[in-house]
């Protein structure tokens, strides 16, 4: 709880968020919108604002322009397209005064993570990040994040104003809702000095097959170091473990995770596969993603790894050790078999039913 003490008779909600390339909203600040009008509901007197930033602004307005929100300002232009702290951070800053917002929602994407605890810090403001519930008590905004690798839940209030809140993706229901129209308030923003410091000449992605890592997927399959060792031939099959690994992915449109001694093996020289990079380790130095199910693919399931389970509803893992880590509570169902025979018969069933 924050000792500071501001007194506000009545909260002002701003929603921060950035247009897309096309104009659009992400699915992540449209989350952040239904948090944000949850809230404003439970706080009576309270207002709720939308400022936008971009290349343009008005494309994105209008796609919510029915969600209820008092007003909606915009910072808009070239400079605000691409994502940089010096210009990112002055259109934040901006849009909060004109709003004079009291609390500041914004998604906790990797843009906004990096640059709304520097616009706190000028607004003389606090900021968290990682929050995944909002909710109000007795009038009085309150958020929820995780402690300690997400083996804590605590429930925070704050008293200090203005107040920066990053709602973790995936985290709330996106807002739904009918397109309109909607006027902007256009907020000036001297484009800092700074900024010509960086210039964005563009952006380097892996293309759309190649990512692997998906959170919007309902599925996340877990590959372990057994998919590299020697099998019952005496012999590793890392290129069929590929194979079987990367068409699984596709055909079920799934998101790859991996456990830290397949991650660690590649940094070993080792043959691993292709397309895994540290960003895929799940766990306690890894990620702890949120998926609807988890299928664990010749991996242990040891307690470092599994901790990163933490938000998967619905476990199941293949492992040929009936003793193996998941078959002591971590897992819903364990499959004692071969996990190359049993992906293989899965994918055959998958591409039946695509129609492949
Ligand atoms: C401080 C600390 C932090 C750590 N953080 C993490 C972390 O964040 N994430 C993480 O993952 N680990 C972490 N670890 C490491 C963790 O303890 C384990 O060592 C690691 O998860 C083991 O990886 P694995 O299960 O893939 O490999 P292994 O332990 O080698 O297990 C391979 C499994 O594959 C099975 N197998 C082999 N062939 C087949 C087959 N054909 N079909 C089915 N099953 C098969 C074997 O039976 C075996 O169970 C951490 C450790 C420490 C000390």
């Amino acid at each position: 709880m924050d000792k500071e003490v501001n007194s506000f008779p009545m909260e002002t909600i701003l929603l921060l968020a950035n247009s897309e390339t096309d104009g659009s909203l992400g699915k992540p600040a449209l989350e952040t919108l239904g948090a944000a009008k949850a809230l404003a509901a439970g706080i009576p007197g309270s207002r709720l604002l939308v400022g936008l930033t971009g290349q343009t602004v008005q494309p994105a307005t209008d796609s919510i322009a029915t969600c209820g929100a008092n007003g909606f300002l915009g910072v808009a232009g070239a400079d605000f397209a691409p994502s940089r702290y010096a210009t990112d951070a002055a259109a934040a800053e901006a849009l909060a005064r004109a709003a004079q917002a009291t609390i500041i929602l914004a998604p906790a994407t990797s843009r906004w993570n990096r640059t709304l605890p520097g616009v706190a810090q000028r607004l003389g403001g606090r900021v968290d990040a990682h929050v995944t519930g909002l909710s109000a008590s007795n009038g009085q905004p309150c958020v929820s994040r995780w402690y300690y690798r997400q083996r804590m839940e605590a429930v925070l209030q704050r008293t200090h104003r203005p107040w920066i809140i990053l709602v973790e993706p995936g985290t709330q229901a996106a807002w739904q809702g009918q397109p309109g129209t909607a006027t902007v308030q256009a907020v000036p923003v001297t484009v800092p000095e700074t900024s010509k410091r960086t210039t964005v000449v563009g952006v380097r992605e892996p293309a759309a097959d190649a990512q692997t890592i998906r959170p919007d997927a309902s599925l996340l399959l877990v590959a372990g170091a057994g998919w590299t060792k020697k099998q019952s031939d005496g012999q590793p099959h890392v290129k069929d473990a590929e194979k079987l690994i990367h068409d699984c992915l596709k055909l079920a449109r799934a998101s790859l995770g991996s456990s830290k001694s397949l991650v660690d093996l590649g940094g070993e020289g080792q043959a691993v596969l292709s397309f895994l990079t540290h960003l895929n380790q799940i766990g306690q130095t890894g990620s702890t993603p949120r998926h609807a199910k988890g299928l664990a693919t010749c991996c242990h399931g040891e307690e470092p790894h599994t901790v990163g389970w933490r938000f998967i509803n619905e476990r199941r893992a293949i492992n040929l050790d009936p003793n193996c880590g998941w078959a002591r509570g971590k897992a819903d169902v364990l499959y004692v078999a071969d996990a190359f025979a049993v992906m293989a018969k899965v994918n055959r069933l998958l591409a039946e039913k695509a129609g492949a």
